[in-house]
């Protein structure tokens, strides 16, 4: 990836001046619950600074990349989840890659999302819509990808993850996703938050297995209502962030009841792992009539974009 700077004087100095980004990973309850707290400001712009996207498209791709980094920790070994998220309405939707080695990368399926009037808020459900949201996951030493699809149809891209989430694994999730802007439309706080009730009965249900009745959750009537009070006090978590807070403080102060414990603490970064050497690679696999072809009539260099991270190459023929 050609890493992109990041050119707001402004805006450098006030990430400069708040916590770095980092996600902490916690437990409470005794286990039963699972979460993970994501700040990401850099992050978040680090991809618009990638794509060179506007503020509508830096909260639509910010929020399914803010999603991607959540699915990290709960990743198992080293593996990689493909994300595409396709709706029918202007946003069209987006693809987002995870790599468990901790980097996330993603692109819009549209550069330009139409706007008809002037947004009176940030509330995305008019941009987003019906359609369904695929899954591929690889993992090393499988042969194969496995891929699971959903129809979604809630317009809300945290709330169509975590219905995935229900539906797939039976398992009660949530996620929430948050940016701030300040009045230039610079992203100057920007996070995101998942929380897991595991199944109970046992205590040794793996993730994934099948929930065999209702009463599991019933059990838990007291356990829920603590994590919904506790998810109603949320603040929005990019201002927190915007405001130089800590993740720990955030942990703490929302969840103190629930004794939540952080035993893993992770560097998850927007980032591309393709370089030049890998499209020419590629370009000198493409069957030999198509080589000769690029090599005799050009165009010289060869321009080369990467959807995933807007890096652009340029390969001299004479390369290939
Ligand atoms: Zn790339």
């Amino acid at each position: 990836m050609n890493k992109k700077e990041i050119t707001d004087k402004e805006l450098l100095e006030h990430i400069n001046s708040i916590q770095k980004d980092e996600m902490d990973v916690f437990v409470m309850a005794n286990g039963r619950i699972r979460g993970a707290l994501f700040h990401g400001t850099t992050f978040v712009n680090q991809m618009r600074a990638q794509h060179k996207l506007g503020i509508l498209e830096t909260m639509v791709l910010g929020q399914g990349c803010l999603c991607g980094a959540l699915l990290i920790p709960m990743m198992k070994g080293k593996s990689k989840i493909a994300w595409k998220y396709q709706v029918d309405g202007p946003a069209q939707g987006f693809s987002v890659e995870s790599d468990s080695s901790g980097s996330v990368r993603g692109y819009l399926l549209t550069d330009n999302i139409p706007v008809d009037k002037p947004l009176e808020n940030w509330d995305l459900t008019p941009f987003l819509g019906n359609g369904s949201m695929t899954f591929t996951t690889i993992r090393d030493g499988d042969k194969m990808p496995q891929t699971s699809t959903v129809e979604i149809s809630n317009k809300n891209i945290a709330l169509d993850l975590a219905t995935y989430f229900e539906q797939s694994e039976q398992i009660r999730t949530a996620f929430q996703t948050s940016i701030q802007m300040d009045k230039k439309g610079n992203v100057i706080g920007a996070g995101g938050l998942f929380l897991q009730v595991m199944p109970s009965t046992g205590g040794t249900k793996k993730v994934g297995s099948q929930l065999n009745s209702s009463s599991d959750w019933q059990d838990d009537d007291e356990l829920l209502s603590k994590v919904e009070e506790a998810c109603k006090k949320i603040p929005s978590i990019g201002k927190w962030f915007s405001e130089g807070k800590s993740i720990e403080d955030l942990v703490n102060t929302l969840f103190s009841e629930l004794k939540p414990a952080i035993p893993v603490k992770r560097n998850i970064e927007y980032f591309c792992p393709c370089s030049q050497k890998q499209f020419l690679d590629y370009i000198r696999h493409l069957p030999a009539d198509q080589v000769l072809d690029l090599k005799k009539n050009g165009p010289d260099p060869l321009e080369i974009l990467c959807h995933n991270c807007g890096s652009v190459y340029h390969i001299p023929t004479s390369d290939i």
